[in-house]
Order: C-alpha cells, then sequence, then structure tokens
C-alpha cells in the first residue's frame, strides 16, 4: 500500500511510513474491515445459493408428490373421493412450483450479491427478510448475518464501491 501523506510504497502490514513517519494505523484498519467485509459477502452469497439449492430441492419433491398423488400411486384411505385426490394433487403440485419459483429468486439474489450488481444488496435483504419465515429457524440466522453486513455503514459503503467498479 501507499503512505496517505507522501504516497511512499510501504510494507502491507506497515505501521509507520518510513519516509515521512505518518502513522498508518487507520488505514490499516479500514483496509482490514474491507477485507472482512468482502469476506462476510462471500459467504452471505453462498449460503443464500445453498439455501436456494435446498429450497428448489423441497419444491421439485413437492411438485413430484403433488403428480404422484394425482396419479394415485400414494395409498391414501381408498374412501377418499377421487375429487379430493385430484384436488390435493394439483395443489401440492402448484406449492412445489411456488416454492421452485421462490428458490429461482434466493440463487439470483445470491449470484448477484457475489458478483457485487448493484440491486442485488437490496434484493437479498428482500428474500432474507423472507426467509425468516419460509426456512425457519436457519433462514432466521441468515437473516441477522444479512442484515448485520448489509445495514453496516461499512457493509453498504464497500458494497456500492465494488458494485461501481463492477459496472465500470
Ligand atoms: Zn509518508
Amino acid at each position: 500500500m501507499f503512505c496517505t501523506q507522501c504516497g511512499n510504497a510501504v510494507e502491507q502490514q506497515a505501521r509507520f511510513c518510513s519516509k515521512c513517519g505518518k502513522d498508518l494505523t487507520p488505514a490499516l484498519v479500514n483496509q482490514q474491515s474491507k477485507r472482512d467485509m468482502s469476506m462476510h459477502i462471500n459467504i452471505l452469497g453462498w449460503l443464500l445459493v445453498g439455501s436456494a439449492i435446498l429450497t428448489g430441492i423441497g419444491g421439485l419433491a413437492a411438485m413430484l408428490v403433488g403428480r404422484l398423488i394425482e396419479a394415485r400411486h400414494i395409498p391414501l384411505p381408498p374412501d377418499v373421493p377421487f375429487a379430493v385426490m385430484h384436488f390435493a394433487g394439483g395443489i401440492t403440485t402448484i406449492i412445489g412450483f411456488a416454492v421452485l419459483a421462490v428458490s429461482c429468486g434466493i440463487a439470483a439474489a445470491g449470484i448477484g450479491l457475489l458478483q457485487y450488481r448493484s440491486w442485488a444488496r437490496v434484493a437479498a435483504i428482500v428474500v432474507s427478510a423472507l426467509m425468516i419465515f419460509h426456512f425457519f429457524p436457519f433462514g432466521v440466522a441468515i437473516a441477522i448475518y444479512a442484515f448485520w453486513v448489509l445495514f453496516s455503514q461499512e457493509g453498504q459503503q464497500y458494497y456500492r464501491a465494488r458494485s461501481a467498479d463492477t459496472m465500470a
């Protein structure tokens, strides 16, 4: 890195400039916190991608079960009328499809976050808030982590700077 006062090239971990003696501790702390933020945003992005995969598997499973109920491959009491079975199967399929759509949204937010897309910060906040209900209890932990990373002043500044770089 470079001295913030005289521009002299100094070692990465140097506390003082070797040329002008400037105290470089604030720059060092700043550099460290940027590294931390980059790590947190990476972790959060992958957490969202992982949640999306699990959610997607759940959605596919529900769709499959729905189809099986409709096709009467799943043994239910024989006195259940066909119309009820058909309805239950249809509803389960629709729920599965909706869950699959949600998982695509979560995946998009996670991937956008990893690529520092400017829209992805807000998308990740919305998705994390939804996850409190939809992915209980793990979603609560993910949401708290997401809010802590994305709402912190450091997180916002870092994200904005990185996404501006990405667009340039
Ligand atoms: Zn200096």
